[in-house]
């Protein structure tokens, strides 16, 4: 296995990161205390080719893989989570759309993805379901040439924006197996009785957008049912071995940020008459964290790698994203704790970077789920 990354790939990170340095520090702060993001940015980002990579060129993706999506993803995050999150996160269920659509829904929704045209959302919890999906019970039934959907989702990303939703949706109640009661349909979210309330104070990634949503007798087309009827459990586990890989180079890129910021002041500050940088103890810090972020890359860099060639390691998936997540943690709480009183400050990346982390351990399966996974996938249970 060779983890050098080609050309192309080097060329990728330098465009993004160029991109990133460019259009995200002077924005940041503002977008973080206000909640908000400039939806032009995402226009720009969509315009360079940064968007939906691994999506097929046909569908207007450039038909990378899952490894040069993560590439632009830890560029994107070390320069800004909330931005990160808000600009590559409006294709989150493409992946999904991808290895279970019919081609008139993938011709419906993923060209306006790349083109900066439509944002698409996924909703699988709710205030009674998080880690448990199983538990989901808003449901949709047939009726006529529509399905019916009632019910309500919590903490859906892009939730105000998007255009369209798959919804998760509890189609055969009665199946004797908790894990075919479920089926995702693609709901356009123009429907009557759709509604989606933006989520207001949350610890971090601020930019981006996180919402509840309300379905009373909303309306989707039977033809909107994603793959076979039942197969919604089996299809989510697929689709989060996509995304918890770009959540893994969420962390690194997150960590990096962190480590570039420590690096900087501590080198530039002094106390007792000689810089931070120069105290062992700050030494050990910057040593543990670059050791860190290499580690939970290459885990991240093998996952990625394997999925390219069509080996999908759910295992060593899960171990990527509790490993970089709890690692990224742990070099934010370092790096503010090596700014000392201004890295409790806002002006301050690290005092965001603190905040924007902890989401890491928590979406598309907390940091216990994970590992509950890794610890069946080495038992072979
Ligand atoms: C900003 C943000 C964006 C999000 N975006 C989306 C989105 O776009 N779409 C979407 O569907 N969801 C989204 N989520 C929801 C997210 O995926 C859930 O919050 C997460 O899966 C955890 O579910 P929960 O919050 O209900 O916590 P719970 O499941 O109630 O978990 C609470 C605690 O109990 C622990 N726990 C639960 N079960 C076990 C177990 N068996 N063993 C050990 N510990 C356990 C958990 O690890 C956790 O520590 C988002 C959340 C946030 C905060």
């Amino acid at each position: 296995m060779d983890f050098k990354l080609s050309k192309e790939q080097q060329d990728i990170v330098q465009a993004a990161r160029e991109f990133a340095r460019k259009e995200f520090r002077e924005v940041a702060l503002e977008f973080d205390r206000t909640e908000t993001f400039d939806l032009s940015l995402w226009k720009k980002a969509c315009d360079l080719g940064f968007v939906g990579v691994f999506i097929d060129d046909q569908y207007g993706g450039a038909g990378y893989g899952f490894l040069e999506h993560c590439l632009i993803t830890e560029e994107f995050w070390a320069e800004d989570p909330g931005i990160g999150q808000a600009i590559l996160a409006t294709t989150f269920g493409s992946e999904l759309l991808q290895l279970f659509g019919t081609e008139k829904q993938k011709g419906t929704v993923l060209p306006g993805l790349t083109s900066g045209e439509l944002i698409l959302g996924t909703a699988i919890t709710e205030p009674d379901a998080g880690s448990d999906v199983t538990g989901a019970c808003t449901s949709a039934v047939k009726k006529g040439d529509q399905w019916v959907i009632n019910g309500s989702k919590m903490f859906i990303t892009n939730g105000t924006l998007a255009q369209y939703v798959l919804v998760f949706a509890l189609t055969d109640p009665e199946n004797p197996s908790r894990h075919n009661r479920h089926s995702f349909i693609l709901v356009p979210t123009d429907q009557p009785g759709f509604q989606a309330t933006k989520i207001h104070g949350k610890l971090g990634i601020r930019a981006s957008d996180t919402a509840e949503l309300a379905f009373s007798d909303v309306q989707a087309p039977l033809e909107n049912l994603i793959g076979t009827e039942g197969d919604g459990f089996h299809q989510l586990m697929a689709f989060f071995n996509r995304t918890r890989l770009h959540i893994s180079a969420q962390a690194v890129g997150l960590a990096r940020g962190a480590l570039e910021e420590s690096i900087r002041h501590t080198k530039k500050r002094h106390q007792y008459g000689v810089p931070l940088a120069s105290f062992q103890a700050t030494q050990f810090k910057l040593a543990e964290m670059a050791t860190r972020i290499r580690a939970s890359r290459n885990l991240y860099y093998e996952a990625a790698w394997l999925m390219d060639q069509g080996k999908v390691d759910h295992g060593l998936i899960a171990m990527a994203k509790w490993f970089a997540g709890e690692m990224a943690v742990r070099c934010a709480d370092e790096a503010v704790q090596m700014h000392g009183g201004y890295g409790y400050i806002d002006e301050y990346k690290v005092q965001r970077l603190y905040r924007d982390c902890k989401i890491l351990e928590i979406y598309e399966g907390t940091k216990e789920v994970e590992k509950l996974i890794v610890a069946r996938s080495i038992l072979g249970l």
